[in-house]
């Protein structure tokens, strides 16, 4: 195999550094235990931990999660790439997230405060509170046959029943499998049937932009065909009336009823499997990774408390919907294994109005904010009138993740949202990795739009082709070089993907490189900048440009919101680049305007990422959890066949997306 990565060189420096305020650092989680340590600098920290990962994660391990018996073996390799961890320990999650704080002083302390979406429709539950119900729920599952190994499908919106659900499950050693309530029916018979659920949680309804929609009749028609399926059960959530299927059918409070508020925990090998969570689907078709409780369990409230740093004392609130790996890890488990308070918010940004999350944080102090860059833009998009009439001084630490944030949304989000003084965790981990992989710590100098360095405990680097690191300026594939305990154990019943999609690119070099399917860039200084996907990447006059940082560029003008980049064929440069730009709200359509975006990436960025062509467009298709459909937008673009496009979040956008050739 010939390299040809030498051409993938980093054609804009970012030459702006924000420090992080004193007062943020020395508080910060990874800041005292660095110093405990006695480590001088935060590279030699980081460094030390990933050279002696193993180490590393034992204290980990020990640190975070407390073990029904001790492992004797922290990494068992001998079957790669079926990586065990923490071997002949006895483990389990729903302990750690809930049991043991029920039991200790942090009993009456709020677990989740509920933010329903009609406005005044919120409650608080207690660590106390969410053990009964978690135990109610599982006494239940357990008189329907439910029983370790079983798969149980919630396709719930963000109410609590969905946490106490998946705790439930991994009580009884049960395996959760999500299914964003936004998907059809469609997208929840496939994942119903690979996954041969037995049972399914849903609810009645859900509220969603001052509407309450109805959810079962999708249930029903899902399950036309899914033999597997011997019980639903539906919570009443906006009471309209729904039908029910005799037998099969029953109410989530007639389901728990008499329940006793006692269950036992059931010990766990540290392997056996937590969740199946599919993927998001944005290279096609979504693919079902398995994890496991014990090395899970260490990733997420690692995570949670260095790169989050959430503390005892925060409000922390992430955005994202629990049905993605972001909710799995940042907004049920994490911080549940802290026994930190967060918020749980059912509706969107935008109901009543585009202040509603920004009301959210003055109202409940919330002071960890996490969120997409999907989401900044469109805040951006609309200016901050919204954002101007709340106090936001409660927020420390602000997080990324989903996307590249462009640097311009960095700024803002910085500007706007963390008063001038949060640092942004721009996280880079995947449904596969379990947590952060890629990130900053409070303590990191940042640079807008870099992810900036591996994790401790993270041996995470970029590969050529021959599986040769890369040097400082240059770019590649982004690979594991050593297994980490939250990593993925397996696709569920499909062992040749599994190998084939992660394992096999270096095997014959390095046997358990793992390969991430994204590519990334190190500047000269060794700041990590992501690049896109692997097959994102446009190839132009023999150079390797990355999509990512040409809509950076592109969103960087004054009057772009969005912008999605495409590479179109071109018989003498390879590749021509075309843009995909939606304006800011109010900036008139010109064709000067065009040439004019044109110019300022070619500012920016150098000739060679000139685009040729720029289309102005109302919306990009976007997949449920809020990413780019790059793959669609160039079949369209293109005039080949978009496939289907039924799960996209917006599939109306696919029209609005113009033939070019
Ligand atoms: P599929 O694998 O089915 O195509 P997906 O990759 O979109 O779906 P996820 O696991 O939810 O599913 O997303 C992980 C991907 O999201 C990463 O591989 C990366 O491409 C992108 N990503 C996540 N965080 C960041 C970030 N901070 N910066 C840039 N890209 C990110
Ligand atoms: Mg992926």
């Amino acid at each position: 195999m010939k390299s040809d990565t030498a051409k993938t060189a980093v054609l804009q420096e970012e030459t702006r550094i924000f420090n992080t305020p004193q007062w943020i650092i020395e508080h910060s989680n990874s800041y005292q235990w660095m110093k405990n340590k006695g480590f001088k600098t935060e590279n030699e920290m980081r460094k030390w931990c990933s050279d002696n990962y193993i180490e590393f994660w034992d204290e980990m391990a020990r640190t975070f999660v407390d073990w029904f018996k001790p492992y004797t073996q922290i990494l068992d390799d001998s079957e790669k790439p079926h990586y065990k961890w923490f071997t002949g320990g006895k483990v389990n999650v729903a302990y750690n997230a809930v049991d043991r704080h029920a039991h200790s002083e942090k009993r009456n302390k709020v677990a989740y405060y509920f933010v329903g979406e009609p406005v005044g429709d919120a409650k608080a539950i207690t660590y106390y509170q969410l053990y009964r119900e978690v135990n109610r729920l599982a006494n239940a599952l357990k008189s329907v046959g439910v029983e370790k190994g079983d798969r149980v499908v919630t396709y719930l919106p963000m109410i609590p029943e969905q946490p106490i659900t998946m705790l439930a499950c991994a009580k009884i050693g049960a395996i959760h499998t999500l299914v964003f309530s936004g998907f059809s029916s469609g997208g929840l018979a496939s994942r119903v049937n690979d996954a041969e659920a037995k049972v399914v949680v849903t609810a009645d309804g859900f509220y969603r932009r001052g509407k309450p929609l109805p959810l079962k009749p999708n249930v029903d028609e899902a399950l036309k065909n899914s033999p597997s399926v011997k019980k639903v059960i539906v919570v009443k959530r906006t009471g309209v009336s729904v039908p029910m299927t005799e037998g099969r059918d029953v109410y989530y409070d007639d389901f728990v009823a008499g329940q006793s508020t006692k269950c036992e925990t059931v010990p766990l090998d540290p392997e056996d499997r937590l969740f199946i969570l599919y993927t998001s689907g944005t290279t096609g078709k979504p693919k079902g990774i398995e994890h496991a409780h014990g090395g899970y369990a260490v990733g997420a409230a690692q995570t949670t408390s260095w790169v989050l740093d959430v503390h005892d004392d925060d409000v922390y609130w992430c955005t994202a919907d629990a049905g993605w790996i972001t909710g799995h890890s940042y907004v049920i488990y994490g911080p549940l294994i802290l026994g930190a308070s967060s918020i749980l918010y059912e509706g969107s940004p935008d109901f009543p109005d585009l202040g509603r999350w920004w009301s959210i944080i003055e109202e409940y102090g919330v002071s960890v904010f996490y969120s997409a860059p999907t989401a900044v833009r469109m805040f951006m998009k609309s200016g901050e009138e919204f954002v101007k009439k709340y106090d936001l001084s409660s927020i420390r630490i602000l997080a990324s993740v989903g996307e590249p944030l462009n640097p311009e949304a960095y700024m803002w989000f910085r500007k706007n949202i963390g008063s001038d003084q949060a640092p942004i965790m721009d996280t880079w981990w995947q449904t596969e990795t379990g947590c952060h992989v890629v990130a900053p710590l409070a303590m990191t100098p940042e640079k807008p739009g870099s992810v900036c360095f591996p994790l401790p405990g993270m041996n995470t680097d970029i590969y050529d082709e021959d599986a040769n690191s890369v040097p400082l300026g240059y770019g590649g594939n982004i690979v594991q070089t050593a297994p980490w305990p939250s990593m993925l154990r397996a696709f569920f019943r499909d062992e040749i993907r599994y190998k084939k999609e992660y394992w096999d690119m270096y095997w014959q070099v390095k046997p358990g490189t793992y390969l991430a399917g994204d590519k990334a860039t190190r500047d000269k200084d060794g700041y990590w900048w992501i690049q896109g996907r692997i097959d994102d990447v446009l190839k132009v006059a023999g150079h390797r440009i990355s999509n990512a940082e040409v809509e950076s560029a592109a969103v960087s003008h004054p009057k772009v919101a969005e912008a999605a980049v495409i590479g179109e064929p071109d018989e003498v440069k390879g590749e021509k680049i075309v843009a995909f730009i939606i304006l800011k709200e109010g900036v008139v359509e010109e064709e000067s305007l065009k040439k004019d975006i044109s110019t300022h990436v070619r500012k920016v960025l150098g000739p060679v990422a000139y685009p040729d062509k720029v289309y102005f467009v109302k919306d990009v298709p976007k997949t449920r959890s809020g990413k780019i459909m790059r793959r669609v937008i160039k079949a369209k673009a293109l005039g080949k066949d978009t496939g289907d496009v039924s799960a996209l979040s917006n599939p109306e956008a696919v029209s609005s997306i113009p033939q070019i050739n």
